[in-house]
């Protein structure tokens, strides 16, 4: 089949088309006007949504080089995200769908992040059942163990704040607008991820915690700033690496153990998060120290994208999964 996902849930509109498990187009448009404000606006996001998905939408169907009549299904992110965004989404797909009169289906966000890695590409070989996923973005940090399409168990979660959401406030700290996060990848390049040393959280089972790396970096950083008040300028790349490879320590010792507890070897990564470079290397190497077989998602499918809610259109049409016009946006929708 050939369908339209569309994707609203953050400062992201973005449309794709998928054929079968191939994309064909997936346009993003991101929202600037949240750079200034340290995160997203709500108010502003769902304005922006409001101007970009007609636009989107079009770009997405004359990419893919078909016309509107072709597409067999709409699939559109109910959840979660913000609800004035997911609204605008939500709308737009159950309106074409009616006017085009082709079935709606509806998308967990969430679970867009891990079918990213069922979209196919030639240059690598597709994933295998069961396997683990660390989803990493701005608003989640979860292992799941996903033993088939329809049937997935989150492991453990973030007590706190995401992992993106570490990024991007801690960056914050440090002068970088909002979304930090990509900045300060591009920062520790230059950086002595060794310079400072910041405590990584005890917890037992599969469980996250960044709060508490983000108030030593706080309480780290006023105690220095009276000192020198150009202490963040003069130190800059390597505070970023030295943050960086905290967070990204903390991320990779629970997928350890969640590998150890499930011995599970097939392991992927996802999310905006999973973008990022030092996360990349580090989960790289337990090929070797753990036997993994890695899976790593195109750049382009890891922050917030329509061809991952496209993905899953595709996997529920396969299953006749659809829902009716009743949907609605739910902010808080599990996987
Ligand atoms: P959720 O998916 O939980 O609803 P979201 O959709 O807002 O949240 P994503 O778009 O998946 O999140 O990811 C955005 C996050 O990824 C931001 O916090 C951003 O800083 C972070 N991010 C993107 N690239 C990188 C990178 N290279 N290094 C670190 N963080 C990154
Ligand atoms: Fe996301």
């Amino acid at each position: 089949p050939i369908i339209l996902g569309i994707e609203s849930s953050c400062d992201d509109t973005s449309a794709a088309i998928i054929h079968g498990r191939k994309i064909l187009s997936n346009i993003v448009a991101t929202q600037k006007v949240h750079e200034n404000y340290g995160g997203v606006v709500p108010e502003l996001a769902s304005r922006a949504h409001q101007q970009n998905i007609v636009p989107v939408v079009h770009q997405a169907i004359y990419k893919a080089n078909i016309s509107k009549k072709q597409i067999d299904a709409i699939a559109f992110t109910k959840g979660p995200g913000l609800v004035g965004s997911l609204l605008v989404g939500t709308s737009f797909a159950k309106s074409l769908s009616m006017s085009l009169d082709v079935p709606l289906i509806e998308v967990n966000h969430m679970q867009g992040h891990i079918f990213a890695h069922f979209i196919e590409d030639a240059n690598r070989s597709p994933i295998t059942f069961p396997f683990l996923c660390l989803t990493v973005s701005g608003g989640h940090t979860q292992i799941v163990q996903v033993n088939n399409y329809f049937d997935m168990i989150i492991l453990g979660e973030t007590l706190d704040d995401a992992a993106g959401e570490a990024f991007d406030k801690i960056g914050k700290l440090l002068g970088l607008n909002y979304p930090a996060g990509p900045l300060l990848d591009k920062i520790s390049q230059e950086g002595n991820e060794n310079k400072y040393s910041f405590p990584l959280p005890k917890l037992n089972g599969i469980k996250f915690s960044f709060s508490g790396i983000k108030t030593s970096v706080l309480y780290f950083l006023q105690k220095e700033i009276k000192k020198n008040s150009n202490f963040i300028n003069e130190n800059l790349n390597d505070l970023c690496a030295s943050v960086q490879k905290t967070i990204i320590k903390a991320l990779i010792k629970k997928l350890k153990e969640a590998i150890h507890l499930t011995g599970i070897k097939n392991i992927a990564i996802a999310g905006g998060v999973s973008a990022n470079s030092k996360l990349r290397t580090e989960v790289l190497k337990l090929k070797e120290s753990d036997h993994c077989k890695i899976f790593i998602p195109k750049l382009e499918y890891t922050t917030d994208n329509a061809a991952m809610i496209a993905i899953v259109g595709s996997i529920k049409f396969e299953h006749q999964k659809f829902t009716d016009l009743s949907a609605s946006a739910n902010a808080r929708y599990k996987i």
